[in-house]
């Protein structure tokens, strides 16, 4: 089994960690509204709708004075659009207070608990965990699809860990604290581009030397 150390001093290096996601976003706001619209869907499908929407709607008083209806209009090639504008206008009133115009948008300080978080419409423990990790370098773990699959590829979780609630607490425990805030975007990354679900790059793959995953192909 590859140490958590060793995997994540060796991926890092080759990925941008500047860029702590790939969802086009204006300000925290439509940060949170890209990983609301970004569940089940891919992050470049929805970066193919959000630069128009968060020119037009990029404050939570912005997407108010838009609208469920034209809101819905921008969306509609993601998956689950209905439900998801839905969420979107409940999370803008849920926000408006007297900062909410502001177009570098910050959530309230209040909101800088995952608890709190999960009370906004639309943000499940997945999403509160990503804006926590990218907005505030939080040392929540988000487990989503690849997350899920490179733990259980890499044997740092095993079967019983069958929930993403189940793999955050392994990986909290398992990996050294100093990574939490990093684990989901490495993760992701590699579990997208490299170390992918059926044809994992083995070959250009940083952690090759150590990784003794069943499904490595060399
Ligand atoms: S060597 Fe292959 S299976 Fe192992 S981490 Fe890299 S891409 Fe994944």
């Amino acid at each position: 089994m590859i140490r958590p150390d060793i995997y994540f001093e060796n991926v890092c290096p080759t990925l941008n960690m500047n860029i702590r996601s790939e969802l086009y976003s204006v300000n925290e706001f439509t940060f949170a509204v890209a990983v609301i619209l970004s569940a089940q869907a891919t992050d470049k499908k929805v970066n193919e709708v959000t630069p128009a929407l968060f020119k037009i709607a990029p404050t939570p008083d912005k997407m108010l004075e838009l609208g469920l209806d034209e809101l819905k209009k921008h969306i509609r090639v993601i998956s689950f659009f209905n439900n998801k504008a839905n969420n979107i206008i409940k999370l803008a009133a849920q926000l408006k207070d007297k900062t909410s115009n502001n177009l570098d948008y910050k959530f309230p300080q209040k909101y800088h608990n995952r608890c709190e978080l999960m009370k906004l419409a639309g943000v499940g423990q997945k999403t509160a965990n990503v804006i926590m990790n990218v907005l505030w370098n939080a040392p929540n773990i988000g487990v989503d699809t690849h997350v899920f699959r490179l733990s259980h590829r890499f044997g740092w979780t095993n079967e019983a860990d069958n929930t993403p609630e189940k793999v955050e607490e392994k990986l909290l425990k398992f990996i050294p604290k100093k990574y939490h805030p990093i684990v989901n975007h490495v993760m992701v990354l590699h579990g997208r581009y490299t170390c992918k679900a059926l044809r994992p790059n083995c070959a250009n793959c940083p952690v090759q030397k150590w990784c003794n995953a069943k499904d490595k192909k060399m």
